[in-house]
């Protein structure tokens, strides 16, 4: 059973076992020393095999070894209990009913143990754990908040923001309360609601969020019930000095974080996102050294338990602006969502963003039935027709992916090859995956959701329709250089960061690292550069470069 992510569940290197039961160690500990018992009820449908309630029996059970402070009942559907409740679908778990409106309508497996663990310890310690600055805008709400979140066990965007939600629950158990819904277990929610990508989230049956958002805007979208996409701390936001400040918790970053602690610099990384990056959302690696094949997820929780015995991380916030020091030299000023740095010097390890197909249809279908992340998305579509965008790796690789999950996929390239391995591309072969060759997609069409898409033939110019529920697009990647461009760094005329050997940038003080500078754009090479960088920062720390005439 996976608790929190720390035990592992394929069959390559464990993480370090010590590691694990020194975690597990703590957690008894933590719970032993919690102010408040935690009350769960389940409701379930007797009499009926459902895979979702045994599940949520099982990781209940799995806590419940570790601590005699939860406590489980459970009632059928038709009992009175469930009445007053108002509980109508199979399986519903309540956390603490008596002090809090938090109801799972599914089971919290998968990467929603995490979500499950957090809202435990929350509901036990009775303390939020919100920023001063979440809190403040928390505060502010005086009507009621009936939050939805929808999530899947697969999605690792998905605990950051149920437990924003969980978070503001917390706070303000009088006017907020929460559904996480789980989309596999109950898909015809998730259909009223179109929600056809994870996370999204609800208030008052106004969307609010779509994907992951920090604490801090999330907390801003449920106040004024209207997604917002940044968040500026107060003035009186907490102030962190370092050497070293690194944007961007892939693994460009993650190692840089190693290295550079390991040569005595004080660092900090900071990810807006989930750690890990463009890997955390890669099915399986097969060509990382060390590991014949790993699920990326796996790779990324050995990458992070490695970095986190090094470096503090700061997950969850968005770097918004960095100002160079006055006069040159002195530290730059790195403002997130929720605090300011003073560092001496700044590595950007950004990574990528996916590319857009940019035709009629695709951002207002975004989420419902457009996905950018088949990790995530895949096992909505099971049992249905989806098609996959794009000709390399990727593609290929989510093609796969999707395909083994029951998915009815066909490729669609513009092209008459791929660009992808052959080892890939014999896969796909292998599975008789149906390929488009030669074909555009040149409008995604549906009123609620993706219903159709417009084809046309790259090489005839003939139009056709195909009906589908789903369109993954994997068509690429582009350097994430908003920072770098809003800091005065220059690029490349391609449109990556221009940098020396040492990664020094046109910035004096400012390093790139990873896919953000183009290149080969693996993991074995975004962290071969992010050690490279930390390694040049190092001697440039002591030697600073630019203050020699
Ligand atoms: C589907 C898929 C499959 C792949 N398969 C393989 C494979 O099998 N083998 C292989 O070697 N490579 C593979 N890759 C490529 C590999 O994942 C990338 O080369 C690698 O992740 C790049 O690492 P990075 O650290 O440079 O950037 P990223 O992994 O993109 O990480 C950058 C991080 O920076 C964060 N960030 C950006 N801006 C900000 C900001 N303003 N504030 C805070 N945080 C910020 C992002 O959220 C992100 O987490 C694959 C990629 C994809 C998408």
């Amino acid at each position: 059973m996976d608790i929190g992510g720390f035990v592992m569940t394929d069959s390559h290197p464990q993480p370090n076992t010590q590691q694990q039961a020194d975690f597990i160690k703590q957690l008894k500990t933590t719970f032993e020393k919690m102010p408040h018992d935690i009350e769960l009820l389940l409701f379930t449908q007797k009499g009926r095999e459902d895979a979702f309630a045994e599940g949520a029996r099982q990781i209940v059970r799995a806590f419940r070894e570790l601590t005699p402070r939860i406590r489980l009942r459970e009632y059928g559907l038709d009992h009175e209990m469930a009445a007053q409740y108002q509980i109508e679908h199979s399986p519903t778990l309540l956390i603490a009913p008596d002090r809090f409106g938090i109801r799972w309508l599914g089971a919290p497996l998968g990467e929603e143990a995490r979500t499950f663990l957090e809202t435990i310890l929350m509901v036990g310690s009775g303390m939020s754990g919100l920023s001063e600055q979440s809190k403040k805008v928390i505060a502010n709400i005086d009507s009621t908040r009936q939050i939805k979140v929808f999530v899947s066990p697969s999605c690792p965007y998905c605990p950051q923001q149920a437990v924003n939600a969980v978070k503001a629950v917390i706070e303000k158990p009088d006017l907020v309360s929460l559904e996480i819904i789980d989309i596999q277990s109950q898909p015809e929610i998730a259909h009223q609601y179109s929600a056809h990508s994870v996370p999204q989230a609800f208030a008052n049956d106004v969307l609010i969020g779509m994907g992951a958002q920090s604490e801090e805007v999330f907390a801003l979208s449920l106040s004024r019930l209207d997604p917002q996409t940044i968040f500026i701390p107060d003035s009186d936001a907490e102030l962190v000095e370092t050497d070293l400040l690194i944007v961007g918790g892939g693994p460009a970053g993650l190692t840089a974080g190693i290295y550079a602690v390991r040569s005595g610099l004080k660092t900090a990384i900071v990810e807006r996102n989930v750690l890990g990056g463009q890997v955390a959302t890669t099915p399986v690696v097969e060509n990382y050294p060390g590991f014949t094949q790993v699920g990326g997820k796996t790779l990324v929780d050995i990458l992070v338990t490695h970095a986190l015995q090094y470096v503090q991380i700061y997950p969850g916030e968005d770097v918004i602006d960095v100002v160079p020091g006055k006069p040159p030299g002195k530290p730059f000023e790195v403002t997130t969502g929720r605090r300011r740095f003073l560092a001496k010097t700044i590595l950007l390890a950004t990574g990528a963003n996916h590319k857009h197909l940019n035709v009629p249809g695709e951002s207002r279908l975004s989420g419902r039935g457009v996905s950018y992340c088949s990790t995530c998305d895949g096992p909505l579509f099971k049992g249905r027709k989806v098609v996959i965008v794009g000709g390399g790796n990727s593609a290929v690789t989510e093609a796969l992916y999707l395909h083994h999950m029951g998915v009815g996929v066909t490729l669609i390239h513009r092209k008459d090859s791929l660009r992808a391995q052959e080892f890939l591309v014999r896969q796909l072969t292998l599975s008789e995956i149906p390929i488009l060759w030669n074909t555009e997609i040149t409008e995604i069409t549906g009123k609620e959701r993706v219903e159709s898409i417009a084809l046309k033939n790259t090489l005839s110019g003939e139009s056709t329709s195909l009906a589908v529920d789903g369109v993954f697009l994997s068509i690429g990647y582009e350097p994430a250089v908003e920072l770098a461009r809003k800091t005065g760094v220059a690029l490349t005329p391609e449109g990556y960061i221009q940098k020396d050997a040492k990664h020094r940038t046109s910035v004096a003080g400012i390093y790139s690292a990873g896919d953000v500078e183009g290149g080969y754009k693996q993991i074995v090479t975004a962290a071969g550069q992010g050690a490279e960088a930390a390694m040049a920062i190092f001697e440039d720390v002591i030697n600073p470069y630019w203050q020699k005439s």
